[in-house]
């Protein structure tokens, strides 16, 4: 009994990894596709085809992150962590969104100069964070606000519960969607737990979000309020040798961009 226990279970795990895999999967094509749109459309300017066909190949780095998920699951890899510049990662990504989001959806990128850099699997991080502006962007179909925003810890205000001791950065995606009420946000974590229609939402995002983001020695919160929008913080450790100043003294100004 106890083997069929533990069959079921690996089972389980197997279909939440598959539904994940679909899902980040459809993100990257999503923005391979709008990328090769544009460029068909701007195929005189070879500028913005350059541009695009950057993108094109982001995406599809993260492309292979998602499929290298498959084989970490068969050999139980480890994530590879290393040294992320917060405010390159931000506005790399925005660049990307600007594209993908569509005009009705403003992105902004709010980081102080200065930022120490923190320690996670770069690939696996950007597709929390795609993941993250895709749920934003489902939360406003008439349009609005992306602020995707990085400090550190000293800027927050006090570490969030069950982090170990230590230097951290944080991460927030902001948007000015619809939010969500008390019984959905009590739920939101869960695997599976979806209020998109059938073939819209797997319900894993913010799981995996969750699992990753835990897994690097982080945390993950959610704050949201009807009617007005959410905010998801992405906590992760300061990489050793990041600039102790940065990370002691009061930050700077933020300074917004896009
Ligand atoms: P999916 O997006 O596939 O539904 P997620 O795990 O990413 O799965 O999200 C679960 C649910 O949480 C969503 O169906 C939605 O109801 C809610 N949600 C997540 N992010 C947001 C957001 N930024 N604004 C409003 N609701 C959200």
């Amino acid at each position: 009994a106890q083997a069929r226990a533990a069959h079921a279970e690996r089972l389980q795990a197997l279909g939440q990894l598959a539904g994940g895999i679909a899902h980040d999967f459809n993100n990257v094509l999503q923005a391979i596709g709008s990328s090769a749109g544009l460029m068909e459309r701007r195929a005189g300017d070879p500028e913005a085809v350059r541009r695009l066909a950057r993108l094109a190949l982001e995406a599809t780095g993260r492309g292979a992150a998602v499929t290298n998920r498959l084989l970490a699951f068969a050999r139980r890899g480890a994530l590879r962590a290393e040294p992320v510049a917060p405010a390159a990662l931000l506005d790399g990504l925005r660049e990307m969104l600007a594209h993908t989001l569509g005009a009705a959806i403003a992105v902004r990128v709010q980081a102080p100069p200065g930022l120490p850099p923190l320690l996670a699997d770069r690939a696996q991080l950007e597709t929390v964070l795609v993941n993250l502006a895709t749920n934003a962007r489902d939360a406003m179909p008439e349009g609005g606000r992306l602020d995707l925003a990085a400090c550190t810890d000293q800027a927050a205000a006090g570490h969030p519960a069950g982090l170990a001791p230590g230097h951290y950065l944080r991460l927030t995606v902001r948007d000015t969607g619809t939010g969500m009420p008390p019984e959905v946000l009590a739920r939101i974590a869960e695997p599976f737990f979806t209020t998109k229609g059938i073939g819209q939402g797997t319900g894993l995002g913010l799981a995996m979000a969750r699992g990753f983001v835990e897994q690097s020695g982080g945390a993950l919160l959610v704050e949201s309020e009807e009617g007005a929008g959410t905010t998801v913080s992405v906590w992760l450790p300061q990489a050793a040798g990041g600039d102790g100043a940065a990370a002691t003294a009061p930050p700077p100004e933020g300074v917004l961009r896009g």
